[in-house]
């Protein structure tokens, strides 16, 4: 009988184990999903970061674009005041008329750079609003972000507090398994990446059946919820061997028997 009542304790301290590592399991994909949002938050910041740049460097070209034709349109209008003081002391008719077509033609190339650089004058206010505006948007942005960032990195770390505290627990369960049980629960475990104990567990249905209530037991599987063949589980719960779902093939374990054989309901019968 002790050796019975054995292989249930050990059960139990296997249960246990298999609870603390189903919750280092839950804990270390937590940690992965929040170590993979701070990376996401980081890639939003520089992606925003870098943005600005390119807008800075747009506003800076566009800049220098507008300070090129500025000097360039004055270069032409020292050129058109000198032939026009040339002009004015011309030599003859030819030398006037030629002069006369210089300032036209320099003129002509005034009036075009003027309007190109009104356009690039336009363009740079566009740009520096922009700027302002992405700015503003972005400090706001930038703000949340990292607000966001130091409430997930404040998560990450209690997550490895507590990961830190289930990896001690483990370590102080695993000596009360017994060794032939934790090397099966290993295998499965490193081979199947689910639990290897089920619970058979119990459901009491309480029906009318004409003037009598009649109780049925059933078991289900805790970890592919099949029912129970109800004869497995009173052998089961004899513990004398190991017995596994018919189903998922996982050991189970009766934590709360079935008493004695399932009375034949009719507790209502006057
Ligand atoms: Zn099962």
């Amino acid at each position: 009988m002790s050796h019975n009542l054995d292989l249930s304790d050990q059960l139990a301290e296997l249960y246990t184990l298999q609870e603390i590592d189903e919750e280092i399991a839950d804990l270390t994909e937590r940690r992965r999903r929040v170590i993979q949002e701070l990376r996401t938050i980081q890639q939003e910041v520089e992606a925003r970061r870098a943005d600005l740049d390119r807008l800075r460097d747009e506003v800076k070209r566009a800049q220098v674009e507008q300070h090129r034709l500025q000097v360039e349109l004055d270069g032409l209008q020292e050129r058109i005041k000198r032939y026009q003081e040339q002009q004015s002391n011309a030599k003859d008719g030819n030398e006037y008329l030629a002069l006369q077509k210089q300032i036209e033609t320099s003129t002509r190339q005034a009036d075009q750079l003027e309007e190109r650089l009104i356009e690039a004058m336009l363009r740079l206010d566009a740009l520096r609003e922009q700027l302002e505006r992405k700015e503003e948007e972005s400090k706001a942005f930038l703000e949340d972000r990292q607000q966001v960032f130091r409430e997930r990195r404040a998560v990450g770390r209690e997550l490895e507090r507590a990961l830190e505290e289930a990896r001690t627990r483990r370590e102080a369960q695993l000596v009360r398994v017994n060794g032939d049980l934790l090397r099966r629960y290993d295998h499965w475990r490193s081979r199947r990446k689910t639990t290897f104990l089920a619970v058979a567990e119990k459901h009491v249905a309480v029906e009318q059946v004409g003037r009598n209530q009649q109780r049925t037991t059933i078991f289900t599987c805790s970890g592919c919820h099949m029912t129970l063949p109800i004869q497995l589980v009173v052998e089961a719960q004899k513990f004398s061997r190991l017995y596994e779902c018919p189903s998922c093939h996982r050991v189970l374990w009766v934590r709360d028997p079935l008493e004695r054989i399932e009375p034949e309901a009719d507790e209502a019968e006057s």
